[in-house]
């Protein structure tokens, strides 16, 4: 049975659209005995709250709260085909976990397949970006292929995101597509929960329940445990 012990994207109520604060999910994490927990609000053009003072000041948080590791970052937006985001390098650098994610106020829904392919391949040249959020999302298809063999190459993690099951539409069908080509080509994963209130923290059974029909190897799952989470993403635990 698949268990995580990190949960690599949880909002916290700086987006307005989400309705916990930071201490309501650390302490949710630590009742749920989660090992470490990545605060990851939106980029500011997303326009629900958070400006670049939040990034700029997440580094200074402490990193251990009741004994989980807090890993300060961001879930930042992709705004065009060459993969320019909406918060600068110079604050992202100092981010412990960055996923770069479409989302319909930055990017259009339904763009051609051939744009949304462009867009992922010119974002996994930026050195700060960890994760490819939400892939799944049926809004934004891609060759799911070239993505997940650049991702390989470039070091990229690729999120299967518990939360697009249930509120966007293709998930199911194109997360299981994803996987199956991460574990072709071995490409590291994380299951997360995209929480936007502090009970989903720490929750993925969409993603487990995906993860066990296709016999995806565990080790490839990255948040099953801090110290191998941090030692890929090159953070000191
Ligand atoms: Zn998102
Ligand atoms: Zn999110």
């Amino acid at each position: 049975m698949i268990k995580i012990t990190v949960d690599t994207h949880t909002h916290t109520s700086v987006s307005a659209h989400a309705f916990s604060t930071l201490e309501e999910n650390l302490a949710a994490a630590a009742k749920k005995g989660l090992e470490g927990i990545a605060m990851t609000n939106h980029g500011p053009d997303l326009g629900d709250g958070a400006v670049w003072f939040h990034f700029k000041s997440a580094r200074h948080l402490p990193r251990w709260v009741n004994g989980v590791r807090l890993l300060p970052g961001a879930e930042v937006d992709i705004m065009d085909k060459k993969g320019r985001l909406d918060i600068e390098d110079k604050y992202l650098k100092d981010l412990e976990l960055v996923i770069a994610s479409f989302h319909t106020p930055c990017f259009p829904e339904n763009s051609p397949i051939e744009d949304v392919t462009e867009a992922w391949l010119n974002v996994m040249d930026n050195e700060h970006v960890d994760v490819l959020g939400h892939m799944g999302d049926g809004r934004y298809m891609c060759d799911y292929e070239a993505v997940v063999k650049k991702a390989k190459e470039t070091g990229k993690i690729i999120e299967i995101n518990n939360h697009s099951f249930r509120v966007r539409a293709g998930s199911d069908v194109n997360c299981r597509q994803i996987a199956l080509l991460c574990k072709k080509y071995s490409v590291p994963v994380v299951l997360s929960t995209d929480a936007h209130f502090s009970l989903e923290v720490g929750e993925v059974p969409n993603s487990i329940r995906l993860m066990e029909e296709i016999d995806f190897p565990e080790e490839l799952i990255l948040n099953t445990s801090l110290k191998k989470l941090c030692d890929y993403l090159k953070v000191e635990i």
